[in-house]
């Protein structure tokens, strides 16, 4: 993950693709909400099982690189909060709850 923040870091450098924290997270909640359009192109709208398609890449695609820009824009370290939040899934579901069960 480091190896891809750095990527993508490089690469805004690069294009001198500079933004502020509210444009890249509206960035981000709106690439979630493409990936949301294709699943619902892609299930016609829960109708057919999902099939992925090359666009579904693509979004999810889109989702990454603005989740990874935040990041790096905040010197958030993924990969560290990665395992920071499956250690606490793991906690939760040994306790006998699910994953998801608390609201943070
Ligand atoms: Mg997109």
């Amino acid at each position: 993950m480091k190896k891809i923040q750095a990527k993508v870091k490089n690469f805004c450098q690069k294009h001198n693709l500079n933004s502020s924290l509210e444009h890249r997270i509206l960035d981000l909640v709106s690439e979630v909400g493409e990936v949301s359009k294709e699943v619902l192109k892609m299930t016609d709208y829960g109708r057919k099982s999902p099939e992925p398609r090359k666009e579904t890449k693509s979004e999810l695609g889109d989702v990454l690189f603005s989740l990874v820009v935040t990041a790096n824009l905040l010197d958030i370290d993924l990969e560290e909060a990665l395992e920071e939040v499956v250690e606490k899934y793991s906690r939760r579901l040994d306790k006998g709850g699910s994953a998801d069960s608390e609201n943070d």
